[in-house]
């Protein structure tokens, strides 16, 4: 009886695994890199399917449904991202892939590049998914001497398993003749990929980028398993972007040890919304971005100092050129502005969002440091990391609101009444003063310059050792 019962429950798991997973096959072939074949093996019978709905190129009204080829009779595009197929399990299509040789205005990080006899795409172009929340499992047929190099989980030659459709479908991956580097800190791994770069640099980018991996495993200790991805592939100008468990971005010039300070930075930042903007993540998007991207490139910045990837003078020339710009973005340029407003228009206000955001973290982690004795901003990110990121809730700008005075035991909230929704300048000089940093700045210029206090005493060289170590 007991084995019955045995039997019938595996029996049932099985099903009810084989239920909820949906099953993707894709094939590269070795005579035509730019096409790839799919199969989708769907869960259950299926009406209608949609692809990622962001492709950022006007040119392509009708998205990344653009390059999409189907062989199942009856699979049609009927707009906004969205397919019917007529009550099938199963579809099979073709991915035109020429558009990697396109050069895309937001950069090919947001799209693709063939180099080095390998694809970098977007799984945004790829795959055609149903409404049903479910598991997928995605396998590939590879010419011999290609690998495949994907930020999931694997469980066989060239198989995955992907949790969610946000990790299947905003995401990035390779595949070809490239292989890729493995770190592993933790639970957390982390590969990475060279596109176009001599065999030389990878090891100095691996150590850097294990060192700076290192640095986030110690402000988020409670990280679960991850895997992720980062690519990195030469173009015109430094750019980058995050997806759901992998990062891409391009670099104008060699990594070398001198501009560690460009590339390292770039990793950083990116590596950096894989907790501030994935797992902290909100609703109201444009009115967290001076968050999500100022305490990000406010951390990144930090890590690279903090790890000695760059030296302290380094650091003071990166952030000398963030704060010289808040000061222009906030008496000169956009004086009447607020940090939450200038989300709204992201590249209108960057140095709202980012160099505003910069300072807006600068002046939190000060506040903290002053208020309590053994706390800093990395603590109170960990505490949001806890308390939304590994519950996955969201927060909208008032819980953030809260959580800082909570943290700060306090009532009152003039940081965020100031600084955040209203147009007070931060009071960045005053707190790089106590901590025996001087600046010297000229707004309408954009300038600022950033060097240690001659004259600061034992206790404030304390604060600024303690800032740049912890
Ligand atoms: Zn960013």
């Amino acid at each position: 009886m007991k084995i019955l019962i045995l039997l019938t429950s595996l029996f049932i798991a099985g099903i009810s695994n084989a239920q909820d997973t949906t099953e993707y096959i894709v094939t590269v072939y070795d005579s035509n890199p730019y096409t790839i074949g799919i199969i989708a093996k769907f869960s259950s019978k299926v009406d209608t399917l949609s692809i990622h709905p962001a492709c950022p190129n006007y040119d392509y009204p009708n998205g990344w449904s653009t390059f999409i080829r189907p062989n199942t009779n009856s699979l049609d595009f009927i707009g906004d991202s969205k397919w019917t197929v007529n009550h099938k399990s199963e579809i099979s299509y073709n991915v035109d892939l020429s558009f990697v040789n396109r050069k895309w205005d937001v950069g090919n990080e947001q799209a693709g590049i063939y180099k080095d006899s390998s694809i970098f795409v977007v799984t945004r172009a790829l795959f055609l998914t149903s409404n049903n929340h479910e598991k997928y499992k995605v396998s590939f047929n590879l010419p011999s001497e290609y690998n495949v190099i994907a930020p999931w989980r694997s469980i066989g030659t060239n198989r995955f398993m992907v949790d969610s459709k946000e990790e299947l479908s905003n995401n990035t991956i390779v595949w070809g003749k490239v292989s890729s580097e493995k770190i592993r800190v933790k639970d957390f791994n982390l590969q990475f990929v060279l596109l176009g770069y001599e065999h030389g640099t990878t090891r100095m980018v691996g150590e850097t980028f294990e060192s700076i991996l290192k640095e986030y495993l110690e402000i988020f200790p409670e990280t679960p398993r991850s895997d992720y991805l980062i690519t990195v592939f030469p173009f015109e100008q430094n750019d980058g972007e995050a997806y759901s468990t992998s990062n891409a971005f391009t670099l104008k010039s060699e990594p070398s040890s001198q501009n560690k300070m460009i590339w390292a930075n770039q990793f950083a930042h990116e590596l950096f919304h894989y907790w501030n903007g994935r797992m902290i993540n909100g609703p109201e998007r444009s009115k967290r971005q001076w968050f999500s991207e100022g305490a990000t490139e406010y951390f990144a910045n930090l890590a690279l100092v903090r790890s000695n990837t760059i030296s302290e003078k380094e650091f003071y020339r990166l952030i000398e050129k963030t704060v010289g710009l808040y000061f222009y973005y906030r008496n000169r340029q956009y004086p009447e502005v607020s940090l939450v407003e200038a989300g709204s228009e992201k590249s209108k206000y960057r140095f709202g969002v980012y160099n505003g955001g910069w300072c807006a973290a600068f002046v939190m982690d000060m506040i903290i440091r002053e208020k309590t004795s053994d706390q800093t901003l990395s603590d109170f990110m960990n505490t949001l990391f806890r308390k939304y990121g590994l519950m996955n809730r969201s927060y909208i700008l008032e819980d953030l609101e809260r959580e800082f005075a909570e943290f700060l035991d306090i009532e009152d909230s003039s940081f965020f009444k100031n600084y955040i929704f209203g147009i007070e300048e931060l009071p960045v000089e005053e707190y790089l003063d106590k901590i025996g940093v001087r600046i010297d700045y000229t707004s309408y210029e954009g300038t600022a310059f950033i060097f240690n206090d001659v004259t600061a005493d034992h206790s404030q060289i304390v604060l600024r050792n303690k800032w740049l170590k912890d």
